[in-house]
C-alpha cells in the first residue's frame, strides 16, 4: 500500500478504536482468564460511601497497586487504596505474569537509543526486579511462584546475528546467560532455530495469588482498602490531591498515585502509549510435566512475540499474537481463532510436545514508543500525583521498581531509575 494510504487507514482504524472504546467504559479482557477461574474465591472489600481524607491516596488494587502499597507501608506511610472493580480484577488476572530481566527491547536496541549506560542500568534494575518478586511471593503464604531459565530464541535465520551479538552485549556487561547453538536448542528443546540465550534469572508467579496476599498482609497493618469505588476526577494543587469518586464523594491526600494500570491514560490528555490487544491460552495439566519448558520460559526475537511458560499444576501458557490496536469487540470475537492460531505455531516450534487448549483469553496491553514505563509526576496535575504506568511486557518487574522509585520520591530521595522511567523522556 502507498505510504498516505497506509496513513490514512492507520488512522482511521485509530479512530474507529477510540470511538468504540468512548463508547463503552474501558474492557481490559476478553474470554477466560485462567487466573480468574483458578481464583474465583476471594475476600471483598467494602466500597466507599463518605468523604474520606488519608496521606496516600492510591488509585488502582492491581499488582502495581499492591507493590506500591507494600513499599510504603514497609517506610511508615499511611496509605488508602481505592479500585472500581475487585482487588486484582483488572489486567493483573489477564497476565501470563513471566516474570523476566530482558525487556521487549534488546538491550543493544536501548543502547542505541540512550547510551549503554542507561540501557544497562535498566536491564540490571529489572534482573534485581525479578529476584526481588520472586522472593516476596515465597515468602508470602498461599502464592505459586517458581524461579526458572528464559530461553529467547532466534526466530527466523536473519536474527541469528542480532542474537548473538545481543548475547555477547549482555555477557560484556556483566549479565550470566549461555549461548546456545541450533545443535545445543535441537538438543536441549526440541528447537530448530539459529541461535538462542538462556538465562537463570526468571521466574513465574500466579499474580492474582500475589496482588491478594500483598493487599492482606497490607491490610492487617492498617492500609484502608475500597473496592467497587471508581475515581472520576483529579483536582490537585502544589500541596494535595482531591479526587472526585462516581458516588459524588471526594477523598483528599497529601500524595495521589495513579496505579490505574491501562486506564491511567484518563487522566492525561497527553497521549503517552498505545493500547494493542494480547492472546493467550492454557492447556489441561500434561502428564508427566512440560518437559523441556518445565523449569524453563521462552520467547522469541519476531514482534509481536510467540512465548511461552507452564504453571504450578504442569499446564503450558502459551501468548502472544497481539493485534497493533485494542478494539474490544473484535478481541472478543477473536479469542478462540487467536488460541488456534498460537497453538499451532508453538506445535510448529516445539514439535515434541503435544498440547491441548483449556482455556483461552485476551487482554488489553499498552506499550510505550520506547519500550520503558512512566513513574512519576506529570506537568499536567503538578508534584503531588504520581502516575505508575508499568506499560510493555515487563510490566510486573516494572511495577516492582515503580514501586521503590515512588516511595523514595516520597521521602524525598532519588531512585537511580527515577529519571529514565520519568515522563522527562518525552521532551526529549
Ligand atoms: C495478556 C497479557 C499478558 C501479560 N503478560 C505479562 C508477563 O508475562 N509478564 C509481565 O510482567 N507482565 C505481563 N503483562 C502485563 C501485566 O499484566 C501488567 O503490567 C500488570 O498486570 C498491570 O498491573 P496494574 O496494577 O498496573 O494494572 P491493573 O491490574 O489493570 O490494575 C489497575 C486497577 O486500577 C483500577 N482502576 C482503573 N481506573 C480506575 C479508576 N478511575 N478508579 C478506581 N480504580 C480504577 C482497575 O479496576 C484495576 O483493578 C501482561 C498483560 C496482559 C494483558
Amino acid at each position: 500500500m502507498p505510504k498516505v494510504y497506509v496513513r490514512v487507514h492507520d488512522r482511521l482504524t485509530t479512530m474507529i478504536a477510540l470511538l468504540v472504546a468512548g463508547m463503552h467504559r474501558m474492557d481490559l479482557k476478553s474470554g477466560s482468564p485462567f487466573w480468574m477461574l483458578k481464583n474465583a474465591q476471594a475476600a471483598f472489600h467494602p466500597p466507599l460511601h463518605v468523604d474520606h481524607r488519608c496521606d496516600v491516596l492510591i488509585v488502582g488494587a492491581g499488582i502495581t497497586g499492591a507493590l506500591i502499597t507494600r513499599s510504603l507501608v514497609e517506610a511508615g506511610i499511611g496509605v488508602c487504596l481505592v479500585d472500581r472493580r475487585q482487588v486484582a480484577w483488572g489486567s493483573t488476572s489477564a497476565s501470563t505474569a513471566l516474570l523476566q530481566y530482558e525487556i521487549d527491547v534488546e538491550l543493544q536496541a536501548l543502547a542505541r537509543k540512550f547510551g549503554i549506560g542507561d540501557a544497562v542500568l535498566a536491564y540490571r534494575s529489572c534482573e534485581q526486579a525479578v529476584k526481588n518478586v520472586a522472593a516476596l511471593a515465597k515468602n508470602l503464604r498461599g502464592v505459586d511462584v517458581r524461579s526458572m531459565q528464559s530461553l529467547y530464541f532466534s526466530s527466523h535465520w536473519y536474527h541469528d546475528r542480532r542474537v548473538r551479538r545481543e548475547g555477547e552485549l549482555r555477557k560484556q556487561h556483566g549479565f550470566a546467560l549461555d549461548s546456545l547453538d541450533n545443535a545445543a536448542l535441537q538438543a536441549r528443546f526440541g528447537l530448530d532455530a539459529g541461535a538462542g540465550l538462556l538465562s537463570t534469572v526468571a521466574a513465574e508467579v500466579d499474580p492474582v495469588q500475589l496482588t491478594r496476599a500483598i493487599l492482606d498482609m497490607a491490610k492487617r497493618k492498617g492500609v484502608e482498602i475500597f473496592e467497587r469505588t471508581s475515581v472520576e476526577e483529579i483536582v490537585a494543587t502544589s500541596r494535595s490531591a482531591t479526587v472526585m469518586l462516581g458516588n459524588g464523594k471526594r477523598i483528599r491526600c497529601k500524595h495521589l498515585i495513579i496505579a490505574a494500570g491501562y486506564e491511567s491514560e484518563r487522566f492525561l490528555t497527553q497521549r503517552v502509549a498505545r493500547n494493542r490487544s494480547s492472546y493467550a491460552f492454557v492447556t489441561d495439566p500434561i502428564e508427566g510435566g512440560a518437559g523441556c519448558l518445565e523449569r524453563c520460559l521462552v520467547w522469541e526475537s519476531a514482534r509481536p512475540y510467540l512465548y511461552a511458560r507452564s504453571t504450578a499444576d504442569h499446564r503450558l501458557l502459551i501468548g502472544g499474537e497481539d493485534d497493533a490496536i485494542d478494539i474490544p469487540l473484535k478481541r472478543d470475537a477473536s479469542v478462540s481463532r487467536k488460541a488456534e492460531t498460537l497453538q499451532k505455531k508453538f506445535s510448529e516450534r516445539f514439535p515434541r510436545i503435544s498440547l491441548n487448549v483449556a482455556f483461552s483469553w485476551a487482554g488489553t496491553f499498552a506499550e510505550t514508543k520506547d519500550g520503558l514505563p512512566f513513574f512519576g509526576a506529570h506537568e499536567q496535575h503538578g508534584p503531588r500525583v504520581h502516575f505508575a504506568m508499568a506499560y510493555g511486557g515487563n510490566g510486573i518487574t516494572y511495577s516492582a521498581i515503580g514501586a521503590e522509585i515512588i516511595r523514595d520520591r516520597l521521602l524525598g530521595k532519588q531512585h537511580p531509575c527515577a529519571e529514565l522511567f520519568s515522563f522527562a523522556r518525552l521532551r526529549h
